[in-house]
Protein backbone atom coordinates (compact mmCIF):
# COMPACT_ATOMS: atom_id res chain seq x y z
CA UNK A 1 0.00 0.00 0.00
CA UNK A 2 1.20 3.30 -1.48
CA UNK A 3 -1.27 5.45 1.07
CA UNK A 4 -2.68 5.77 4.66
CA UNK A 5 -5.83 8.15 4.97
CA UNK A 6 -6.05 9.88 8.35
CA UNK A 7 -9.94 10.04 8.96
CA UNK A 8 -9.66 12.39 11.41
CA UNK A 9 -8.24 14.97 8.96
CA UNK A 10 -10.31 13.74 6.40
CA UNK A 11 -13.19 15.96 5.49
CA UNK A 12 -15.03 13.95 3.00
CA UNK A 13 -14.38 16.54 -0.02
CA UNK A 14 -14.13 13.41 -2.57
CA UNK A 15 -10.87 15.15 -4.43
CA UNK A 16 -8.62 12.18 -3.85
CA UNK A 17 -11.70 10.05 -5.03
CA UNK A 18 -11.98 11.88 -8.38
CA UNK A 19 -7.98 12.32 -8.61
CA UNK A 20 -7.33 9.13 -8.36
CA UNK A 21 -6.34 7.18 -12.02
CA UNK A 22 -7.50 3.88 -10.45
CA UNK A 23 -10.46 4.61 -9.24
CA UNK A 24 -9.35 3.24 -5.59
CA UNK A 25 -10.56 5.42 -2.98
CA UNK A 26 -14.65 5.84 -2.45
CA UNK A 27 -16.26 8.39 0.32
CA UNK A 28 -17.82 5.75 3.43
CA UNK A 29 -20.23 7.66 5.78
CA UNK A 30 -18.38 10.87 4.76
CA UNK A 31 -15.05 10.04 4.89
CA UNK A 32 -12.39 9.02 2.46
CA UNK A 33 -11.52 5.40 2.13
CA UNK A 34 -8.54 3.51 0.54
CA UNK A 35 -10.80 0.05 -1.22
CA UNK A 36 -7.73 -1.39 -3.21
CA UNK A 37 -4.49 -0.82 -1.53
CA UNK A 38 -2.97 -3.49 -3.91
CA UNK A 39 -3.86 -2.02 -6.79
CA UNK A 40 -1.80 1.70 -5.54
CA UNK A 41 0.77 2.20 -7.81
CA UNK A 42 2.14 5.27 -6.26
CA UNK A 43 1.12 8.56 -8.22
CA UNK A 44 0.69 10.54 -5.81
CA UNK A 45 -2.32 12.19 -7.13
CA UNK A 46 -4.41 12.02 -4.36
CA UNK A 47 -1.70 13.34 -1.78
CA UNK A 48 -1.60 16.53 -4.07
CA UNK A 49 -5.42 17.01 -4.29
CA UNK A 50 -6.12 16.31 -0.41
CA UNK A 51 -6.86 20.18 0.38
CA UNK A 52 -6.21 19.32 4.39
CA UNK A 53 -3.33 16.78 3.85
CA UNK A 54 -4.97 13.97 5.14
CA UNK A 55 -3.03 11.44 2.78
CA UNK A 56 -0.12 10.26 3.82
CA UNK A 57 1.93 8.74 1.06
CA UNK A 58 5.02 6.05 1.86
CA UNK A 59 8.40 6.30 0.73
CA UNK A 60 9.47 2.75 -0.09
CA UNK A 61 12.84 1.43 0.55
CA UNK A 62 13.80 1.80 -2.99
CA UNK A 63 14.14 5.34 -2.83
CA UNK A 64 15.61 4.94 0.28
CA UNK A 65 12.53 5.90 2.57
CA UNK A 66 12.74 3.23 4.99
CA UNK A 67 9.33 3.86 6.51
CA UNK A 68 9.52 7.66 5.69
CA UNK A 69 5.92 9.33 4.93
CA UNK A 70 5.03 12.34 2.75
CA UNK A 71 1.70 14.46 2.97
CA UNK A 72 1.30 17.98 1.34
CA UNK A 73 -0.29 20.70 2.60
CA UNK A 74 -0.47 22.99 -0.43
CA UNK A 75 -1.65 26.92 -0.41
CA UNK A 76 -2.40 27.93 -4.10
CA UNK A 77 0.50 27.30 -6.13
CA UNK A 78 3.02 26.94 -3.26
CA UNK A 79 3.24 22.90 -2.15
CA UNK A 80 4.79 22.04 1.33
CA UNK A 81 6.11 18.35 1.44
CA UNK A 82 6.37 17.41 4.55
CA UNK A 83 8.45 14.24 4.84
CA UNK A 84 8.27 12.53 8.45
CA UNK A 85 10.75 10.10 8.96
CA UNK A 86 10.14 7.06 11.75
CA UNK A 87 11.95 8.58 14.41
CA UNK A 88 9.30 11.41 14.33
CA UNK A 89 12.14 14.11 12.21
CA UNK A 90 10.59 15.84 10.10
CA UNK A 91 11.81 18.24 6.93
CA UNK A 92 9.51 20.39 4.66
CA UNK A 93 10.44 20.85 0.73
CA UNK A 94 8.52 23.90 -0.37
CA UNK A 95 7.63 23.13 -4.17
CA UNK A 96 6.15 25.84 -6.77
CA UNK A 97 3.63 24.20 -9.28
CA UNK A 98 3.84 26.86 -11.79
CA UNK A 99 7.90 26.25 -11.71
CA UNK A 100 7.01 22.34 -11.91
CA UNK A 101 4.85 22.61 -14.66
CA UNK A 102 6.67 25.06 -16.65
CA UNK A 103 8.64 22.97 -19.18
S1 LIG B 1 -1.35 7.21 -5.07
FE1 LIG B 1 -2.34 7.32 -7.13
S2 LIG B 1 -3.03 5.23 -7.52
FE2 LIG B 1 -2.62 5.34 -5.31
S3 LIG B 1 -4.60 5.86 -4.39
FE3 LIG B 1 -3.50 7.80 -4.75
S4 LIG B 1 -4.20 8.54 -6.77
FE4 LIG B 1 -4.77 6.33 -6.58
S1 LIG C 1 -9.04 14.72 -0.57
FE1 LIG C 1 -8.45 14.56 1.59
S2 LIG C 1 -10.09 15.59 2.71
FE2 LIG C 1 -10.88 15.18 0.65
S3 LIG C 1 -11.90 13.21 0.83
FE3 LIG C 1 -9.81 12.75 0.20
S4 LIG C 1 -8.68 12.39 2.12
FE4 LIG C 1 -10.62 13.39 2.63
Amino acid sequence: MSIRINQNKCIGCKRCCDSCPGTLIDIQNNKACMLYPKDCWGCASCVKECPVGAIDFFLGADIGGNGSTMHVEGKGDILNWQITKPDGETKIITINRKDSNKY
